[in-house]
This record gives C-alpha cells, sequence and structure tokens, in this order.
C-alpha cells in the first residue's frame, strides 16, 4: 500500500502528470487495502474466541466443492490433480466452513509450490484416510513443489513466514488456528515427490459429540 501510493504521488507529481498511471496505483491501493483488512477480519473473528460451529459433514465432499473452485487454475497451470477420497470414510466433526478454508488453503499453497519449480511435473495429491486408530480421519495435500528446507517444517506455520514476494504468510497460521479449535492437529512433512505434504486431522462424528454441536 506504502509502495503503490508513494507511486501514486510521484505520477501526479510528475509534469504533466500521468493520471492513468497514477489511477492504476491508486487502484492496487484499493486492491491491497481490502485484502489485507480481510485477512485482518479473520485473525480477529478467530482470535475473539467464538467457537467454531461443529457438526458432523462429509469430508470427501467438501474436498470436491474446494477441489471445483480451483479448478480453473489447475487447469490452466496443467496441474495433475489426484483424489484419494475412500467411499466408507466416516464423517467428521468440525466447522464446515472453516475447513474448507483451511482445505482451500492448502490446495492453493500446493500450486503456488509446483509453479515456483517449472522443471519438474506438476502433480498434487489429495488423500483421506481413517487414522490409526479409528478415532480420526486424516487429509493429506501432497505436492511435486519447490519443498521447504530441512528443519523448517514448523516454521511454515509461523505468523507472516512467508517465502512468495506477495504472501502474507498468515494462510498456515490460521489454518492451524482453526484446525486445533476444532479438535485437531495440522503438521508439515516431507514427500517422496519432493515437494511438501500438509496434513491435518480431525474427530470422526459420533453420538458423543454430535451433542456439543453449536450450530
Ligand atoms: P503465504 O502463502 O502467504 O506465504 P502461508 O502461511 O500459507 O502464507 O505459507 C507460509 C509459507 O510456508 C509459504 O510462503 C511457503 O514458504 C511455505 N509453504 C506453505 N505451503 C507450502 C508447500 N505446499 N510447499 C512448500 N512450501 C510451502
Amino acid at each position: 500500500v506504502v509502495t503503490s501510493a508513494g507511486a501514486c504521488r510521484r505520477w501526479l507529481a510528475a509534469d504533466p502528470p500521468n493520471i492513468e498511471k497514477a489511477e492504476r496505483a491508486a487502484e492496487r491501493i484499493v486492491a491491497e487495502a481490502s485484502r489485507a483488512s480481510e485477512v485482518i477480519a479473520r485473525v480477529r473473528g478467530l482470535a475473539s474466541g467464538k467457537p467454531p460451529m461443529r457438526d458432523r459433514f462429509d469430508l470427501n465432499a467438501l474436498v470436491l466443492e474446494i477441489v471445483e473452485l480451483a479448478r480453473g487454475q489447475i487447469d490452466r497451470h496443467d496441474i495433475l490433480l489426484r483424489l484419494y477420497l475412500p467411499e466408507d470414510l466416516p464423517p467428521v466433526f468440525g466447522d464446515r466452513v472453516q475447513i474448507g478454508q483451511v482445505v482451500g488453503n492448502l490446495l492453493l499453497n500446493a500450486i503456488d509450490a509446483v509453479m515456483a519449480e517449472p522443471a519438474r511435473g506438476h502433480e498434487i495429491e489429495v488423500i483421506a484416510s481413517l487414522t490409526k486408530g479409528g478415532q480420526s480421519v486424516t487429509l493429506a495435500v501432497a505436492d511435486s513443489g519447490v519443498g521447504f528446507r530441512a528443519g523448517e517444517a514448523e516454521r511454515l506455520f509461523d505468523a507472516f513466514w512467508t517465502t512468495k514476494q506477495d504472501g502474507i504468510g498468515l494462510g498456515l497460521t490460521i489454518s492451524r488456528a482453526i484446525v486445533e479449535a476444532n479438535g485437531g492437529r495440522i503438521w508439515a512433512e516431507e514427500n517422496e515427490l519432493d515437494g511438501a505434504t500438509l496434513l491435518f486431522t480431525l474427530p470422526i462424528a459420533r453420538g458423543a459429540n454430535e451433542a456439543e454441536t453449536t450450530a
């Protein structure tokens, strides 16, 4: 915002003033300020401690919805997306809207990561499975992208940690807050595609926790 505002002033102060370029800089200011305010609104919502609206839902169906939202980007970048969504996966218990944000965030990060590694095949796998013990479901998003440096798996979740030119570094911080508020865990691993795998768990829905429904 500050950079674009500086540019805007310079274009207006030029002799003659360059109105067209000043206008474009003003448009960038509006777009970036809106983006920042959206991020802050989301963080405030979480920080205000409102309990998630948890209910039972089908994680596979949610994944398919989010994939459809990202379909344009996936096709445009020629990404090979494989989905492993077993039909017999039990329903999970959580805030469907919040978990949708997490899945979307992991998918967009995976797309960014494969696009940053143009020399390799662009592959993303989304794998749902029942966790050992059968008390929770794990969703893994694995990509063949840039990956991360050894020892930095936990850093990815730090607020404002970003390696992207236009990144903010709050996506995974917010994702972790959401997953933990919903009784799950989220972490990162390296994978055999030489990229990153981001995984999170959610408790499966059963009689007892369904009684906690806050919707
Ligand atoms: P942002 O996308 O704005 O950078 P995030 O919190 O979503 O913020 O991600 C933080 C950082 O974690 C990214 O900048 C990147 O360095 C790393 N990261 C996240 N997802 C992946 C991934 N799939 N592969 C490699 N690095 C990743």
